[in-house]
């Protein structure tokens, strides 16, 4: 659950059957902060929707191997009639446009969730990387440069073995997709002729099933799509913990909003060279005064950014009620 301020928001509606594939995402990672409820909402809002897909593709693809398409006996006809003297090295392909249309946009929904995993780690680890860009090497860039990062050969050696596993080919179709609005890699159902000359045709279930090539290799395009979510959730439950979600964390604080509004900045020279100088009046929320947790009311935006009170108080700010501003 994440809450903005004037709205609740529940990810309970999800479906079931993918549930259990955002709690294995989340697995070991606990969310104490608004600001990550957000990002973690946003994320398995992204993986759902591509599970959704994923799903679509499943369910179409086997009502079409029980029930063919209504063109089908037609087909069917004209390929008998033109056995048995086929060219063999033809191939009759029968194009299930629902199947390659959820195809191509699950590879879109794919990229999409590896993007939302991007604005986890920036909040983590105070970077301001934004999109799963350049096939993630320009968040391994950022790990590199990352002083804040515990964890940091584990991701990147993470990155790596994933890149190779399947992300890097899954971007490079999504790419080719995306650019050149066409997607040569799938193949549709098809049947070669020397095999329609061979036996009579009776059904879809004929046909060879709808492939992909995948760097070198050709797959069951199903199969394919099920073998990229699952391991999609090993990989963004594996990134998360690395990460280090843990209970107990002290909350972020940050000096500037998301919006570009600065809250406060490190004096250059004078008498206090380091000294924090608010740049005006702080507007506080206190969340949770155990924890020192609130929230800093963006005089620009309204939006609200995670901090610690501990933080402000070590700097020399104080804050009295609940609704605070604060002074130097
Ligand atoms: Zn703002």
């Amino acid at each position: 659950m994440g809450t903005l301020d004037n709205r609740i928001v529940l990810l309970g509606a999800a479906h079931g059957f993918v549930i259990n594939d955002l709690r294995s995402i989340t697995d070991g990672s606990t969310f104490l902060y608004e600001r990550e409820h957000e990002l973690q909402n946003a994320l398995l809002e992204g993986f759902a929707e591509m599970a959704f897909i994923e799903r679509q593709y499943q369910t179409a693809y086997a009502e079409l191997l029980t029930n063919g398409t209504p063109e089908l006996p037609g087909y069917l006809k004209e390929i008998a009639e033109a056995r048995p003297t086929l060219p063999a090295s033809c191939v009759i392909e029968l194009h299930a446009f629902d199947l390659s249309t959820y195809f191509k946009s699950f590879l879109l929904h794919a990229k999409g969730a590896l993007d939302k995993l991007v604005p986890l780690y920036s909040y983590r680890y105070f970077d301001n990387l934004k999109q799963f860009s350049d096939k993630g090497e320009r968040l391994i860039r950022a790990l590199k440069n990352n002083k804040h990062v515990t964890h940091r050969e584990q991701l990147i050696a993470l990155l790596k073995k994933n890149k190779v596993l399947w992300i890097d080919r899954l971007i490079d179709m999504r790419d080719e997709y995306a650019h050149y609005s066409s997607l040569p890699a799938y193949q549709n159902f098809t049947l070669a002729g020397a095999k329609a000359n061979q036996k009579l045709p009776s059904g879809i279930s004929d046909f060879d099933p709808p492939t992909v090539v995948v760097g070198e290799t050709r797959h069951i395009a199903s199969e394919y799509l099920q073998t990229v979510k699952s391991n999609m959730v090993a990989f963004l439950n594996q990134f998360l913990r690395l990460c280090e979600f843990t209970p107990g964390r002290r909350p972020k604080h940050y000096l500037h909003c998301d919006c570009g509004y600065v809250f406060a900045k490190r004096s250059k020279q004078g008498k206090a060279p380091g000294k924090l100088i608010l740049t005006g009046t702080l507007e506080l929320r206190v969340k949770n005064r155990d924890l020192d947790y609130a929230v800093i009311v963006c005089p620009r935006c309204q939006s609200t950014t995670d901090t610690d009170l501990k933080f402000w108080r070590d700097e020399g700010c104080s804050f009295s009620s609940q609704h605070s501003g604060s002074k130097q």
